[in-house]
């Protein structure tokens, strides 16, 4: 008796599970997808502190659009995107081991599910993905940290600069990550950052093939030439290719 109420039990946490995944890996583009973000003060700086304070959804306005733009091409009607700004977070997620194994990243993404299930609050209602956004104050810190998403869970931690004038290539950042969330992979070679032909190239067919004008958004940089590349100033230098659009659902 015991026994089957326990071999029951686990069935239907396995299920659970299953279901979940499968949700995480098959999106629903027919309904509105909601953004929720949760800024956080990476550096603990004032100047951070006060740029959290002043931050409203209209300072990813440009990444709503993009999503908007692209998913109304490959689709023939526009997906709803509802970018909600949640409140700030004073935990900082678990930090990304440097040079890790397969273990340790399992363990971190372990860690990292169970902290957005700790810090989700009922008024955080229900999103289809949460972003934490770990913001540096830009006069301290020069270089950013990589940004990382997991598409079972659909979280993602984006480092950004808290700053105005870096809001433009912030949201080249963000939109990047959202997309991973929803199955989107790198275009570009992770030892060089260089873009990836012909899948991270925005342009592919253009004689001459460089320099590109642009940078699709998962090869992320600009081909300037096979081995250099710059990072675009805007979302206005960035496009959503093919092979991007069938990876998060949007075509076939
Ligand atoms: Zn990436």
């Amino acid at each position: 008796m015991w026994k089957k109420i326990r071999v029951t039990f686990l069935l239907l946490v396995l299920l659970v599970v299953a279901v979940n995944a499968w949700r995480d890996q098959n999106q629903n583009w027919d309904r509105p997808i909601v953004v929720l973000l949760h800024p956080v003060n990476a550096d603990g700086q004032a100047t951070t502190e006060q740029y959290i304070q002043h931050l409203t959804t209209e300072a990813f306005a440009s990444s709503q659009q993009f999503l908007q733009d692209s998913s109304t091409l490959y689709r023939g009607k526009k997906v709803y995107f509802i970018y909600q700004l949640g409140h700030e977070l004073k935990q900082l997620p678990p930090k990304i081991p440097e040079n890790a194994g397969v273990l340790q990243v399992m363990l971190w993404s372990l860690k990292f599910r169970y902290y957005a299930w700790q810090q989700h609050t009922s008024q955080d209602g229900r999103p289809t993905v949460t972003l934490y956004l770990n913001y540096y104050d830009p006069e301290q810190t020069t270089a950013l940290k990589h940004s990382t998403a997991l598409e079972k869970g659909r979280i993602a931690m984006v480092n950004l600069f808290a700053s105005g004038q870096q809001a433009a290539q912030n949201n080249i950042v963000l939109t990047h990550e959202l997309l991973h969330a929803f199955g989107a992979t790198d275009k570009y070679e992770l030892a060089s950052g260089q873009p990836i032909y012909p899948s991270g190239y925005a342009n592919p067919e253009q004689e001459p093939r460089y320099p590109q004008h642009q940078a699709e958004i998962m090869g992320g940089y600009i081909a300037l030439s096979a081995t250099t590349s710059k990072m675009p100033e805007s979302l206005a230098q960035v496009t959503l290719n093919k092979p991007t659009a069938i990876e998060v659902g949007w075509t076939k």
